[in-house]
């Protein structure tokens, strides 16, 4: 595996942290990377690196072992990239999502919501109704919220979001079969055929 999917950097941002994206992508999908290269790549010192690396270990994103510095007598720390913790996590990650929006959606569209102007508050008919439709922040009038687009957004990320996960599992059924890889040759250039371009051409009525 050379390239780490992309799904993992949206995990990693929402279950860890914008700030480890890049310590993610210095790791990659290398092995045992030493914490001082990674400091070196991502211009940081150890204790900053660290720090991330601690992070991304409170979720078991990375594994470490350590090796000791025959010249200079410490330890020196090499991190992986836990890729199938990282699935695991991924997940568990997508179906909570999933619920979520779901519960969103279902609650989108029964509940109605009334919204001012400057969009200070949001509140139901019934608090709106309490206060005249009067905004109680700001004073203007309170209308119904246009809600239809959000809902539509609402529905394409469950969409999108089932798409994925029904694709990783489908990856993840697949048996590990390395020689049926190895058959995946380039395509090769089709073969242009003059006489077939004609008569098709000249096929047309
Ligand atoms: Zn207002």
């Amino acid at each position: 595996m050379k390239q780490k999917p992309p799904q993992f950097e949206v995990l990693v941002k929402e279950v860890v942290g914008d700030e480890v994206v890049p310590l993610l992508r210095a790791l990659g999908a290398r092995r045992n990377v030493s914490e001082f290269k990674l400091a070196e790549k991502l211009k940081l010192n150890i204790n900053q690196v660290r720090h991330l690396l601690y992070k991304m270990h409170e979720h078991n994103l990375v594994t470490s072992t350590r090796r000791k510095d025959k010249k200079k007598g410490w330890y020196i720390y090499y991190w992986t990239f836990h890729v199938q913790e990282a699935k695991a996590l991924l997940t568990i990650h997508q179906q909570t999502k999933l619920e979520r929006l779901k519960k969103e959606l279902v609650e989108e569209s029964t509940q109605d919501h009334f919204i001012c102007k400057s969009e200070c508050l949001r509140l139901t008919p019934e608090e709106a109704l309490e206060n005249e439709f009067k905004c109680p922040e700001c004073g203007e009038v309170m209308v119904q919220e246009v809600k239809e687009k959000h809902i539509e957004e609402l529905k394409k990320q469950i969409a999108y979001l089932e798409q994925e996960m029904t694709a990783q599992s489908q990856e993840q059924k697949k048996p590990k079969n390395k020689t049926a890889k190895k058959k995946e040759t380039k395509k090769k250039k089709p073969i242009r055929r003059r006489s077939q371009n004609k008569k098709l051409a000249g096929g047309k009525s």
